[in-house]
């Protein structure tokens, strides 16, 4: 391919929007992260910004920029030989963090070099702190997009310095004992990735910080009324830099139906609130007896449930094979298992009365918006410390336990779907539905917080 077939084909659905202000957004490339980054592009659109989105070439997120017609899309890409050889997240990011400053530079600099559309911001997940320097090199001021909670990113931030209290073999510390200044947490609440080294995540969460604190401004997928005493800490933490708490951000857009889905015939016939929606997210990952364990507490709870497995999720499967002969027949319209299913639109039907969620926080706050009270079992990262806060900060929900044994599942499940009708885990999730439903309406903190936003990347 000649040079400029090839550089047609990178920039993907070209637009020029005379006169309108440019916002580059930069996502990492997991689902977690893209889609609200994705949600952030679309509210920023309908406030006359003009969207280009940089997106890394990888097999790990199903991004489609013909999905997007509305924005333009450049692709930079990784030296894959590199980037498929590593073992874990954490150090998958690492590595990008490291590999990509070149790609983002040049990416960076023809964008700087078109003159149709004067550049606002450049917008990076929190997880891209090399991006810093590639903004301050070009004088664009960089916003950094935290797509978790507020609460989850204090306790993230805070644990390299509080590492040495609880894995030193000399420590005395209990894994029960309250974070000092986040007494919400407990230090087994802290993120942990499975068999990844603590190295290299204390590395990547203190550049992480290091370069939000240089950041021109930090937005949440949050709101105010969910975590006012995080918002105020990290008020403080990052003084003077302005927070825009401005979640939830679906909430701004609207649903889109997919009336074609086949869980929503089978959720149309099922009585409201009787259903358990089951999925653990795009990355978490299953044993083959944690699998069986699932699916032997799901068949013996009497509640009709719709598991998402996706292909690949339970080691060493392709997808349902190791599920006993029989299982689905058993289960006959009790059970629908599907491979993926339109979350958003699958909690907002009448029908779903609970959610057993890995605490991913998209799950979660999806979950809270629609009123589902959750069942927590948290795999990694952040989703321990959401669970803590679902479970025992907001009580919207209940704790699984640390294994997944069929006996307990089935009592926890339970004990959940009995909340579902007049419990007070019910009444407080139906209150946070209601605050996120205020909070994006005019002069509602969500609504307030995205117009400052708006008057922000305008004052250049
Ligand atoms: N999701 C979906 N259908 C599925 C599985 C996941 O729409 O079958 C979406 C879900 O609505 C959420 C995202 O994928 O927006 C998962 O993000 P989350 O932060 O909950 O978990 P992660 O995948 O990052 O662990």
């Amino acid at each position: 391919m000649s040079v400029k077939a090839e550089q047609k084909a990178r920039n993907i659905g070209e637009k020029k929007e005379e006169g309108k202000m440019r916002v580059i957004l930069f996502p990492v490339p997991f689902e977690g992260h893209t889609n609200p980054m994705l949600h952030l592009a679309q509210i920023l659109y309908s406030k006359a910004f003009s969207i280009t989105i940089i997106h890394i070439i990888t097999h790990l997120t199903s991004l489609h920029p013909s999905n997007h017609p509305n924005f333009t899309f450049r692709s930079i890409e990784p030296d894959h030989a590199e980037t498929c050889s590593v073992g874990g997240v954490i150090e998958l990011i690492t590595l990008l963090n490291r590999q990509l400053i070149e790609p983002l530079r040049k990416c960076v600099a023809e964008l700087v070099g078109e003159v149709d559309n004067e550049i606002g911001c450049l917008i990076t997940d929190a997880h891209w702190h090399f991006s810093q320097d590639v903004a301050n090199e070009f004088g664009i001021r960089r916003i950094v997009l935290r797509t978790a909670n507020i609460s989850a990113f204090l306790g993230m931030l805070a644990l390299p310095a509080l590492r040495p209290f609880y894995t030193l073999p000399s420590s005395e510390t209990n894994l029960e004992d309250p974070l000092p200044n986040l007494p919400h947490l407990r230090f087994k609440d802290l993120p942990t990735m499975n068999n990844e080294s603590h190295h290299f995540i204390d590395q990547l969460l203190t550049s992480i910080f290091i370069q939000t604190k240089s950041s021109s401004a930090i937005i949440f997928n949050s709101f105010h009324d969910l975590e006012p005493d995080s918002l105020l800490k990290c008020h403080h933490l990052f003084s003077p830099i302005p927070i825009f708490p401005l979640g939830p951000f679906h909430k701004h857009l609207p649903l889109t139906p997919q009336p074609h889905h086949p869980s929503f015939s089978w959720l149309n016939s099922k009585p409201p609130r009787s259903v358990l929606y089951v999925s653990f997210g795009t990355l978490a990952t299953l044993q083959p007896h944690e699998f069986l364990e699932i699916a032997w507490g799901l068949a013996n709870s009497t509640h009709p449930f719709l598991w998402v497995v996706r292909p690949a999720m339970v080691s060493g499967s392709e997808w349902l094979e190791r599920l006993p002969e029989g299982f689905e027949e058993m289960l006959g319209e009790r059970g629908l298992i599907v491979k993926w299913a339109p979350q958003r639109e699958v909690l907002a039907h009448p029908a779903i009365g609970g959610f057993w969620t890995h605490c991913g926080w998209n799950s979660t706050i999806e979950s809270l918006c629609e009123g589902v009270p959750m069942l927590c079992y948290p795999c990694f990262g952040d989703q321990k410390s959401n669970a803590r806060y679902v479970t025992h900060v907001w009580r919207i929900g209940v704790m699984l336990g640390d294994k997944l044994e069929r006996g307990v599942i089935e009592k926890m499940i339970m004990k959940l779907m009995a909340e579902r009708e007049d419990g007070e885990i019910m009444k407080r999730v139906m209150d946070l539905k209601e605050k996120a439903d205020t909070c994006i309406k005019e002069g509602g903190s969500s609504f307030n917080s995205l117009k400052n936003l708006v008057n922000f990347i305008l004052q250049k």
